[in-house]
C-alpha cells in the first residue's frame, strides 16, 4: 500500500509543515499558499513519476515556483530545508486507516510502498507508530526507482521473496503511480478514491473505494 494520501493525511501534514516554515523564516503566511503549493507539488510529483524530471530537478522547480508565488523576498533554499525539516515530523492519519492496517496485519503480508523522499519518510513511518507492521517498506528516494516503473515493483516483490503476484493487491491514491504501476506490475488494484476524482487515462481499478472502512469490508470480511 501507498503512503501519502493513502494511509495519511498528506495535506495535513503539508499545511502545519508550510506554516512552521513560515514562521521560522519571518515570512507572513496567507491561506492561499498552502492551496498554491498543492498544485505546484502534485505538478512536480506527476512531472517525476512520468520520467520527465529527476529528483532534484522536481526538488529544485518546486521551490522556485513557489517562490514566484511568494515573492522575491523569499528565499527557496531555506523554504526547502525547513519544510523538509517540519514535514519529517508530521503524522496524520486518515479515519480508521490506522486500526485497519493493524488489523490487515494479522492477515495479510504488508508492504509499504511510497515514491517520497527518504529523509522526510523514515522519520514520518518512524513516528507513525506502525512501521514493523510493514515486511518491505519501499522508499523510491533510497533506491533511485520509483512507481509506476515495474522496476520499483520487482524490487519490492524481491524483498518480499517474490509471493505470487496474482495474489498481491495494489492500494493507493494515484492512478499513475499505484493503479497504473501495480497494473503493470501483475497485481490487483485497488484505488481508495478520497478527493472524488473521475477515473481517467482508462485506468481501470480492479476495485474502487472511498476509505478505510471500505478497505475493511473488501479484505477483512
Ligand atoms: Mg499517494
Amino acid at each position: 500500500m501507498d503512503a501519502d494520501h493513502t494511509i495519511f493525511d498528506f495535506e495535513v501534514s503539508q499545511e502545519i509543515s508550510l506554516r512552521l516554515a513560515f514562521n521560522k523564516m519571518g515570512v507572513d503566511y496567507q491561506h492561499q499558499y498552502g492551496k498554491a503549493y498543492s498544485v505546484i507539488n502534485k505538478a512536480a510529483w506527476l512531472a517525476f513519476e512520468r520520467g520527465e524530471i529527476n529528483r532534484s530537478e522536481l526538488q529544485e522547480q518546486r521551490s522556485q515556483k513557489f517562490k514566484e508565488i511568494v515573492g522575491e523576498h523569499f528565499d527557496p533554499i531555506d523554504f526547502h530545508n525547513y519544510y523538509i525539516q517540519y514535514l519529517s515530523q508530521q503524522v496524520h492519519y486518515y479515519d480508521d486507516a490506522k486500526e485497519t492496517v493493524e488489523e490487515l496485519a494479522n492477515h495479510y503480508s504488508l508492504a509499504m510502498i511510497t515514491n517520497g523522499l527518504a529523509p522526510v519518510q523514515r522519520p514520518r513511518i518512524q513516528l507513525s507508530g506502525i512501521g514493523h507492521l510493514f515486511d518491505q517498506i519501499t522508499i523510491s528516494g533510497e533506491i533511485n526507482l520509483a512507481k509506476p516503473d515495474p522496476a520499483y515493483f520487482d524490487h519490492t516483490f524481491d524483498a518480499l521473496n517474490n509471493p505470487e503476484r496474482s495474489n498481491t493487491l495494489v492500494i493507493g491514491d494515484n492512478l499513475i503511480a499505484d493503479i497504473h504501476g501495480g497494473q503493470k506490475a501483475g497485481c490487483d488494484t485497488c484505488w481508495i478514491n478520497n478527493s472524488d476524482l473521475d477515473v481517467f487515462e482508462k485506468i481501470e481499478p480492479t476495485y474502487i473505494v472511498r476509505n478505510w472502512n471500505d478497505i475493511a469490508k473488501l479484505l477483512l470480511n
